[in-house]
């Protein structure tokens, strides 16, 4: 005997309607189709007595075909069938009187087969009059399931909602219900088992599993569905946070290198002669990292902050910790641009802490570079030197993942900017090591709790939420060319200004440009912030974006740039051509740099002031946020000048808006969220799959999660492996499937 659940449709319903369930929907079982929730409710609740109607307004009616009838139009080609509908609100017969109308179809095929005398259905339509009498046109309409409803009097059937499944053209939704109301019938709901524990559930005031599904599927009020939905949304957060809360206490049991502090070593010398004061932020956390390090099992932390917030010092005095201790850390840069800045910046911090630098402390830690566009003889020094365990701190891209790189002793793994690195690439930088490295991971995309509570579940989160003091505000201003075209000069007049004042310049394109195509930059992490680069395409078929060839070539010959240094910077220029014009630009050698937004994330000259974002509606808020956090780094007030040649009032310029009215980078990513699609927040667009929650919505039902994870963190603190909860235990390995353990695991 198969379970419940596993049962063949074909069996409990039919071959016919099994078939089309499968060639339609993919449903094959009882729990696939159980499982198969409707979309909405339609609400009988207003319905309106036949007798009352009103001439020219939308109505929703319950009524009883009486008669009908098809024929073919004399004057025009197809059919018209003419259907006589009651709803017996006026007593005394249909004949001629108050409560019948006539509905008119046109060419409609189904309602002629469908609306035979006896039928009760939903109609929804506007009165209109034909020839003096009151009719619907082509109204739409919802067959009511006889069997069931056929005892009912009109009041008890204009209260039972009508539910709504995502249904195709050829399995419309009423036939859905009709399966599904024959499956609720045919199987024995009672023995199914139940993952919501019964005590939490009782706790929860929710309806236990068979009365969920019969009241999810056939709902005798809207009660009973906000009801059902509740539970299965519950359930499902109850199911995912489960599975996170037990994957991380497995996590918590696996040894690691514990690298306590040790006094007197490079991370003493290193805060001694920190030119500044950490902030009150970057010293909790630092504290918090310290003793994770120092534990026996792997640090599991996401760090995020605000651009500029200082998550690099923090990381680096992390690194330090385990350089003492004898042991390597590697920080993952998510570009070469990136990694190289990384490097630099690192072996400009530590200055006199290098073991190879010019001051040359013998016991000092050697800093390497690790990435594919270095020459073989570069490649080879940096390799030999992980290897050896001679590098203290190796600093790279994806490159550090590749088979050859090997470490001696790898304590600490910190990846910048998580949105490229996938669970693969965690897995393969731990296997690197024995002991499982412990992982900081760091973004400066803020993300909402119970975002990360979802999509970085099995980390531990520390904020950085206050800048270091200093900073000078950075003024954003939305410039519209539509309304005022004459602003464009004044941009690079503006432009010229700072340059004359010694300071420095980036304008970001959309695109390149270069080889024919216009497609976004590759290399950038475009993709990356939450799919921003979706949300711009969904906009439909804008003209093309300007690229950084066609700026580059407008600046070249710009009256008020003459003499201005350009440089420029994507991620298909190679590797070296890469480096030398950021190194250029971070040298001063370049006064404007056009790029893309290669120049988003981490990138850091404190000298540059203005941010020029052309076509700025072509990114999304998050995105912007991060390009506008590149100036203003240096104690010099920042501009950032969105451009965009959209009409005031279009719906994409309001996300501009909202960039320039907050500098906040969490109320940015609240507002960014509300207006995207779930499938986008929880990175979708990333894998290219569906997002993988059913009901659950993050943003929507944070307070459902936040329930949830409590109770699954009590469930898995009483009871580990989940042995005296075996359908919960079930459900999370149902939930599991291939796909959603990579999706668990991201970050
Ligand atoms: P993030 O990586 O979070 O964007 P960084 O770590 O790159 O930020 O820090 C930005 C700049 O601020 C760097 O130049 C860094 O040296 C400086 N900085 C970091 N912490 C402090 C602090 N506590 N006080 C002053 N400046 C700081
Ligand atoms: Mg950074």
């Amino acid at each position: 005997m198969p379970a419940e659940r596993d049962r063949d449709l074909g069996r409990l319903l039919g071959a016919p309607s099994a078939r089309k369930l499968k060639d339609q929907l993919g449903l094959t079982t009882a729990g696939d189709l159980l499982d198969y929730f409707p979309r909405r409710y339609a609400q009988r609740g207003e319905l309106t007595p036949i007798a009352q109607l009103p001439l020219d307004e939308d109505v929703t009616l319950l009524a009883r075909v009486v008669k009908a009838q098809s024929r073919r139009m004399a004057t025009r080609k197809g059919s018209i069938t003419e259907v006589l509908v009651t709803d017996g609100s006026s007593p005394g017969g249909y004949d001629g009187r108050l409560d019948t109308i006539s509905l008119t179809f046109f060419n409609s095929f189904a309602a002629s087969r469908q609306l035979v005398p006896g039928t009760v259905a939903m109609f929804s339509g506007r009165v209109g009059r034909y020839r003096g009498n009151l009719q619907l046109t082509n109204p739409e309409y919802v067959l009511l399931d006889d069997e069931d409803d056929a005892g009912l009097s009109a009041e008890e059937l204009a209260e039972r909602p009508i539910p709504v499944y995502p249904a195709t053209a050829r399995l419309p939704s009423w036939k859905i219900a009709k399966s599904t109301a024959t499956l609720l019938g045919q199987i024995d709901l009672e023995a199914l088992p139940d993952p919501l524990p019964d005590e939490l559930r009782r706790r929860r005031r929710l309806p236990g599993i068979a009365d969920a599904y019969r009241m999810i599927h056939t709902p005798a009020s809207m009660d009973e569905c906000t009801r059902a939905r509740r539970r299965f949304q519950y359930e499902e957060a109850l199911v995912l946070q489960t599975a996170l809360a037990r994957r991380r206490a497995q996590h918590a049991l696996l040894p690691s290198r514990p690298s306590p502090a040790r006094r007197g070593g490079l991370l003493d010398a290193f805060d001694a002669q920190l030119p500044f004061e950490l902030t009150a932020g970057q010293r909790e956390v630092g504290e918090e990292l310290a003793a994770e390090l120092a534990a026996a099992h792997p640090m599991n932390r996401l760090l995020q902050g605000e651009v500029g917030s200082g998550k690099t010092v923090v990381a680096l005095r992390a690194m330090l910790q385990v350089v003492d201790d004898g042991g390597q850390a590697a920080l993952l840069a998510p570009t070469e641009v990136l990694a190289a800045q990384h490097h630099e910046s690192i072996r400009r911090t530590l200055g006199p802490l290098l073991r190879d630098g010019m001051l040359g402390a013998a016991d000092g830690v050697e800093v390497v570079l690790l990435t594919g566009g270095q020459s073989s003889a570069e490649r080879k020094r940096a390799l030999l030197s992980a290897a050896s365990g001679q590098a203290g701190i190796v600093v790279g891209t994806h490159a550090l993942l590749s088979e050859q790189v090997q470490f001696a002793d790898l304590g600490l793994v910190v990846v910048d900017e998580q949105h490229r690195f996938g669970v693969e690439q965690r897995d393969a930088l731990r296997a690197k090591s024995l002991a499982t490295p412990h992982l900081l991971v760091m973004t400066a995309t803020p993300i909402p709790r119970t975002v990360a509570m979802t999509v970085f579940g099995d980390l531990e989160t520390s904020v950085l939420r206050e800048l270091p003091a200093g900073r000078a505000p950075i003024a954003t201003h939305v410039v519209g060319l539509v309304e005022n075209p004459a602003w464009e000069r004044r941009i690079w007049a503006r432009a010229r200004e700072e340059i004359d004042a010694g300071r420095q310049v980036y304008v970001v394109c959309p695109t390149i440009g270069e080889a024919g195509e216009d497609e976004g930059d590759l290399d950038a992490l475009d993709e990356a912030t939450w799919g921003d680069s979706a949300l711009a395409a969904s906009a439909g078929e804008p003209p093309p974006a300007v690229s950084v060839a066609a700026a580059a070539a407008q600046l070249a010959q710009e009256p008020a740039l003459s003499g201005a240094r350009l440089g420029i910077l994507h991620g298909r220029l190679d590797a070296g051509d890469k480096a030398a014009a950021m190194e250029s630009f971070a040298a001063g050698r370049t006064d404007l740099l056009i790029a893309t937004t290669v120049v988003e994330v981490g990138v850091d000259v404190p000298n540059a002031t203005l941010m020029v974002v052309l076509d700025a509606d072509r990114f999304g808020i998050a995105q912007l946020h991060q390009l506008r956090g590149r100036v203003g780094r240096g104690g010099f007030p920042g501009t950032c000048l969105l451009v965009t040649s959209l009409e005031p009032g279009h719906p994409s310029r309001e996300r501009l808006e909202a960039v320039a009215s907050s500098a906040d980078g969490f109320v940015l990513a609240q507002k960014d969220l509300e207006h995207r699609r779930e499938g986008d927040i929880l990175g979708a667009t990333q894998s290219g799959r569906r997002s993988t929650l059913r009901l659950l919505r993050v943003l929507r039902d944070a307070d459902v999660i936040e329930l949830a994870r409590g109770d699954a963190l009590a469930i898995v603190g009483d009871d580990p492996s989940l042995d005296r909860h075996a359908p919960l235990r079930d459900a999370i390995e149902a939930y599991l499937e291939p796909e959603k353990e990579v999706f668990l695991e991201r970050g």
